[in-house]
Order: C-alpha cells, then sequence, then structure tokens
C-alpha cells in the first residue's frame, strides 16, 4: 500500500511573494526512527507499510498532492529586526484537513536548502530532530497547543556542525506555519496588497469569527497569554521567542534549546544562545508582550485611520499583562488543587515558589507531591512548608475535589533535560531505546506508571543539564 497524504493545499495558491517553490533535497540512505501512527490515523494519511516510506519522508520521493514550498517571513532575533528569514532548512508538502475538521500543515524539517536558506547547509542533526520528537508529542499530551511530530528520518548521510553528525529529517504537523514574522515581512515592506491577503488567509484559517484586523490582535494576544502561561505552569522554558517562532494560530512552535526547569529558579535559562537571559523562564511572561506589540505594529497599516489604530492596539498590548496574570493564576491554582482562583490566592502561589526557590526544590515532583505524598520533603525549609500548608489546606477545604484536579494539572513525567540528553546520546550511536521508551511513557505524563519511575527522578548534581544547543 503506498502512502497517501490527503492533500488540500491552500498555501500554495497564495501569490508570487509568499513562498519559493522547492523541492526537497534528496538524501543518501533514508531509514525511519519513528512514524506516529495515531497522529496519522487522525489526519487519514495511510500506507505506513509503504516500502519507499522512508524515501517519502526524507524528501527522496513526494508524495502524491504534495505541492513542496519553502515559506517566506521576517523577524526580530533576540530583539533585532531581520527583514529577510524564511524556511531555509524546511518545506511545507501541504495540508490535510484532519477527523475534526481542523486544517493542518505537513512540513519537513531538515529537507535541504531553499533560497531562503543564506549560509545554511539546509540541514538538521539527528539530535534536536528526536528532541522536537519528543517534546512537542509530550506537550501535546500535557495538553499544551503545540506542534506535532508525524515522523522523524535518517538520512543517512553526515551534517556539519561543531563536529560530523549524523543527519536526520523530521516530519512535522501544524495548525499553520502563520508566523508573527511573516506579516512582519510583508508589513516591513509596506506591501499592502500581500498584507491584506496574509490577512484575509489567517483570518479564513485561524479565526473565521474575526471582523477587524484590531479583532485579530486581540485573539492572537488570548491565545499567546494562555500559551505562555501554561507553559510556566509546567516549567517549560521554549528558549528562542523570536518574532518568527510564535504563531498567529497560538501553538508552540520550533523546539531548539528549549528545556524543562529542574530545580526551580525564575531567572532559569538553559539556552547556550541566549547570553542575557532574555528568553528565561519567568521573562517570557514579557516577552510575549513585546512579541504581541510587534504583531501590532506590523498590522496597524491595514487600518484606514493610522493615529487611531495606534492608540487602540496600544491599549490592547497594555492590557495582556493582566491577561497573562489572570491565566497564570487560574494554571497554578489549579495545580494546587483550586478550581476557582480568586486574586489572593497569587499569594499562595508565589509563597510556595519562593520556598521551592530557596531550596532549589525540583518544580515538577514538589507538585506532584502536593497531590500524591507529602511535598514537605521536597521543601528545604520544613517549618517555612508546615506553616505554608497550613494556610493551603484551609484554603482548598471547601474545594470540590482539589486531589483529583491536582493529578490533572501536575505531570508525574516530564522530558526531563538529563533523559533528553541521554537519549540524544544513545541515538547518536544508533540505539533508539530510550527514544521509544520516552515517547511510550510521556504520551500518558499525568498517570503514575511505577515501573517507569526512573524517567520521574530528578537529575542528581552530575545529571544536571546547564546548557542546551541547538
Ligand atoms: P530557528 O532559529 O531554527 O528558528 O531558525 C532561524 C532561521 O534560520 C530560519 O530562517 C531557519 O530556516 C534558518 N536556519 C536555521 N538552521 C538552518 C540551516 N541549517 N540551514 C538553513 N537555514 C537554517
Ligand atoms: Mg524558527
Ligand atoms: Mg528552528
Amino acid at each position: 500500500m503506498t502512502l497517501h497524504i490527503p492533500f488540500d493545499n491552500t498555501y500554495a495558491r497564495l501569490p508570487d511573494g509568499f513562498f519559493a517553490l522547492q523541492r526537497p533535497t534528496p538524501v543518501k540512505a533514508p531509514s525511519i526512527v519513528a512514524f506516529n501512527d495515531a497522529l496519522a490515523a487522525d489526519l487519514g494519511i495511510t500506507g505506513q507499510d509503504d516500502p519507499q516510506l522512508a524515501a517519502l519522508l526524507a524528501g527522496n520521493a513526494l508524495p502524491e498532492g504534495a505541492q513542496p514550498l519553502a515559506q517566506n517571513y521576517a523577524g526580530h532575533q533576540f530583539g533585532s529586526y531581520n527583514p529577510q528569514l524564511g524556511d531555509g532548512r524546511a518545506v511545507l508538502l501541504g495540508e490535510v484537513v484532519g477527523r475534526d475538521g481542523m486544517r493542518l500543515d505537513i512540513q519537513l524539517k531538515g529537507s535541504g536548502p531553499t533560497p531562503f536558506a543564506r549560509r545554511g547547509d539546509g540541514r538538521a542533526w539527528l539530535g534536536p530532530v528526536l528532541r522536537e520528537y519528543v517534546v512537542s508529542e509530550a506537550m501535546h499530551a500535557l495538553g499544551v497547543p503545540t506542534t506535532r511530530a508525524l515522523a522523524a528520518t535518517r538520512t543517512g548521510e553526515e551534517v556539519i556542525r561543531d563536529r560530523p553528525l549524523p543527519g536526520a529529517v523530521l516530519t512535522r504537523v501544524a495548525a499553520s506555519h502563520i508566523r508573527v514574522g511573516t506579516f512582519q515581512v510583508f508589513s516591513a515592506r509596506r506591501d499592502q496588497t500581500a498584507l491584506q491577503t496574509l490577512y484575509d488567509y489567517t483570518v479564513q484559517r485561524h479565526y473565521p469569527q474575526v471582523q477587524s484586523p484590531a479583532d485579530l490582535l486581540s485573539a492572537v494576544i488570548e491565545r499567546q497569554a494562555a500559551l505562555v502561561a501554561q507553559w510556566m505552569a509546567l516549567g517549560f522554558i521554549h528558549g528562542v521567542m523570536n518574532t518568527d517562532n510564535c504563531t498567529l494560530s497560538g501553538e508552540t512552535i520550533d523546539y531548539g534549546p528549549c528545556a524543562f526547569v529542574d530545580s526551580y529558579h525564575p531567572d532559569t535559562v538553559f539556552s547556550s544562545i541566549d547570553r542575557f537571559g532574555r528568553y528565561g523562564y519567568a521573562a517570557q511572561a514579557d516577552i510575549i508582550v513585546w512579541n504581541m506589540a510587534q504583531l501590532a505594529t506590523a498590522l496597524v497599516p491595514l487600518m484606514p485611520d493610522v493615529d487611531a489604530a495606534i492608540t487602540d492596539f496600544t491599549d490592547r498590548i497594555h492590557a495582556m499583562p493582566d491577561l497573562i496574570r489572570a491565566e497564570w493564576t487560574r494554571r497554578f491554582a489549579a495545580k494546587l488543587g483550586i478550581a476557582t482562583p480568586q486574586s489572593y490566592d497569587a499569594g499562595l502561589i508565589g509563597d510556595l515558589l519562593t520556598l521551592m526557590q530557596n531550596g532549589g526544590s525540583d518544580f515538577t515532583n514538589t507538585f506532584r507531591a502536593l497531590a500524591t505524598d507529602d511535598a514537605r520533603d521536597q521543601i528545604a525549609d520544613r517549618d517555612g512548608f508546615d506553616a505554608w500548608a497550613a494556610r493551603w489546606r484551609e484554603r482548598i477545604a471547601d474545594e470540590a475535589d482539589p486531589q483529583a484536579l491536582m493529578l490533572t494539572s501536575n505531570p508525574a513525567y516530564i522530558p526531563r533535560n538529563h533523559r533528553i540528553e541521554e537519549m540524544i546520546e544513545a541515538a547518536t550511536n544508533g540505539d533508539d531505546g530510550l527514544f521509544h521508551r520516552l515517547n511510550r511513557v510521556l504520551a500518558r505524563p499525568f498517570d503514575d506508571q511505577p515501573d517507569e519511575a526512573d524517567l520521574r527522578r530528578a537529575p542528581t548534581k552530575s545529571e544536571v543539564v546547564k546548557a542546551t544547543f541547538c
């Protein structure tokens, strides 16, 4: 049975300037590391037993109906505007409409250079491909809006980074790949026609209820505020919140040097390229506002009265921190078993985080222990914890079922950095066992899975990952 992807492409019908037609570049010896059968079934994709499957997923052959193209976009990278980015090493094969009626992009990442590659080789190495596979699928299982991983394929070729490394291609699925940077590229060029076309396309695809650019801005602000609060409630650090890595759909995208906090500290930074902590754990709540201000700026030319639009958009941006705070409070209150948060709950949450920060508690295990064991063991300041716990118990006394809420808000399993590193190291040496095990366990992050308990363990001092690379 041959691979069948029921393509129904719309982006390929947009005007010149939105993309460059670009076929993937064939590789030497494709072999599949993983194919996500469950996701494929949701998308109506069949033919996983196609003998050609690896060749199709590595880009050596094209599935019928694919119209491969590299998308054009710009973006602020670490605060500096880069007028020309675009897919340098990825191609959109096309779109499918899934079982639930949602239109999704199918993209190959690491499929060879495109006209947007600048000096890049157009390739990805196995480590980041497997990290994105595991972490994006884990995020999905954790309930976070995110791009998904349909497949990972070895290329049989080496890519040169600081040393030769095995190459790979990720098959990524996304609600779309429209980024803040996609609006920026046309807006900055004053291409009013393209900007209007992109706006119309985005509204139709993601926000059919939206009536104006101001509405669109508010709708994206709402989703991004909820997303970042959800990241923070899981201890997730994206690592590269450049505006080209910030979607209009509100999905998490571009898993590069991302990481989960082990020992809690709000200033935690893992990314080796984030030298000033611009995208650190707590900074994410500020940077997303800055990113939305860039989206607002890009949308202004669509408004008939520019001065009025600037005032209106500024108000919408200024309202965003309160939205994030409300989402943050709701998410963290749920972690304490509180279903109906009150504004004063922020104090209770903050005091626990301070206790955790002072003693370097493991973020994930401390919250999970609130539901399952005695979190007292996780906090260095025992007296401080006892005093806090007395207030907490009193607060949740009237909640209907705090334990059930905590058990579905506080995962037992997250993709721990030291396990991801261990997995990458093993796969680089040809052993994919831990990769498959992580995918299996992380598909049920809120289940105890006693046989897998070693994956819940916080890293020892020597296991702690201090920096991530992409
Ligand atoms: P990222 O930091 O992964 O979001 O990528 C930023 C920009 O660099 C995007 O335009 C990518 O397409 C491009 N890029 C990253 N790595 C490569 C590569 N190996 N070859 C070509 N382009 C790349
Ligand atoms: Mg990117
Ligand atoms: Mg990337």
